[in-house]
């Protein structure tokens, strides 16, 4: 059976790296990619965030600070380096000649790779002190990893992620989240996709985790709207809606210029998943999509 991977190597939008969830794009695939990000800008760009982009790589302390190991361990990914001398160079080569496990003796660097765009940002915003009483509004986008290889192409190892994060009360924060289900809702609605909104959970690793995601479904602090990509009974999260409550601002110290704690809240566009949701749906060829589709993306 011809999968829609397959078809997305076939068609030259995707390129194998041997490694699953592990690919290259074609120009046409990021000319997609560029022209929704674009969509995103004219319909976020009023609103006045602070644009910052981070490499995807983050300060390694800063994640341990996160709390992500202890939510996520089975996702994380660490950036190792040989920090040898010229002997241990020398058993290094040996140990790879012999086809062993060379990677035995690789040392942690100061980086870990970002497992979401809006991590680095809460302890950079925190050192710059309190936040004005409106509020602020940032706008991100970063590669993300993830290790959960897959041949499914809606799971990518390595994917981009746009964000919006906004900080302030909790009634600024949950406006901002649900202002963000509407405009996301009627973006996808003017590119041609059918989309469902639902309450949703983060993948917590074990037992315990159960409870902690049944706990976010049950205070509804995570929304998903979903797009059937590979499968329409199980439609993929193409955005996501994240309300932090004060948890973020407690753990990183934000706080607003009157003291008090700061919520936050965050909504991420899955900019491959997005991609690959108008692939499957308008066609491989982006030259025959539907007009109206078309004039919303190019112009
Ligand atoms: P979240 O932090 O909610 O898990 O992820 C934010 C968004 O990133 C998701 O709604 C989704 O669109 C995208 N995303 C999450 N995991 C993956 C993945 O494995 N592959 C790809 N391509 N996108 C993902
Ligand atoms: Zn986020």
């Amino acid at each position: 059976m011809t999968t829609f991977l397959d078809r997305l190597f076939d068609a030259g939008l995707l390129f194998e790296t041997g490694v699953d969830g592990l690919y290259g794009r074609s120009g046409a695939f990021e000319d997609v990619i560029a022209a929704f990000e674009r969509l995103i800008d004219r319909t976020g760009g009023t609103d006045g965030a602070e644009a910052i982009r981070f490499p995807p790589g983050m300060n390694r302390a800063f994640f341990e600070k996160s709390g992500y190991m202890k939510s996520f361990p089975q996702l994380a990914g660490t950036v190792h380096s040989f920090c040898g001398n010229e002997l241990d160079h020398i058993s290094l080569l040996k140990c790879m000649d012999a086809e062993e496990d060379w990677t035995k003796e690789q040392k942690a660097t100061d980086i870990v790779l970002t497992p979401a765009a809006c991590y680095p940002l809460y302890p950079t915003i925190a050192k710059r002190g309190p936040l004005p009483a409106t509020g602020a509004l940032f706008d991100l986008q970063s590669y993300c990893f993830r290790h959960e290889p897959s041949t499914d192409p809606a799971r990518q190892q390595l994917f981009r992620m746009r964000e919006y994060v906004c900080m302030g009360t909790e009634s600024h924060v949950t406006d901002f989240r649900q202002l963000w289900m509407d405009r996301g809702t009627a973006m996808m609605q003017a590119v041609g996709l059918p989309v469902e909104i639902d309450v949703a959970n983060d993948p917590f690793f074990g037992r315990a985790g159960k409870m902690l995601a049944n706990n976010q479904r049950d205070q509804n602090l995570k929304f998903e709207l979903l797009i059937p990509i590979t499968s329409t009974e199980k439609p993929t999260a193409c955005m996501s809606f994240n309300y932090h409550q004060d948890a973020f601002g407690t753990k990183w110290g934000l706080t607003l210029d009157n003291g008090a704690v700061a919520h936050t809240a965050c909504v991420g566009f899955g900019l491959e998943r997005i991609a690959l949701a108008l692939f499957h749906h308008h066609g491989l060829d982006v030259k025959t999509w539907p007009e109206a589709v078309r004039q919303t993306l190019w112009g």
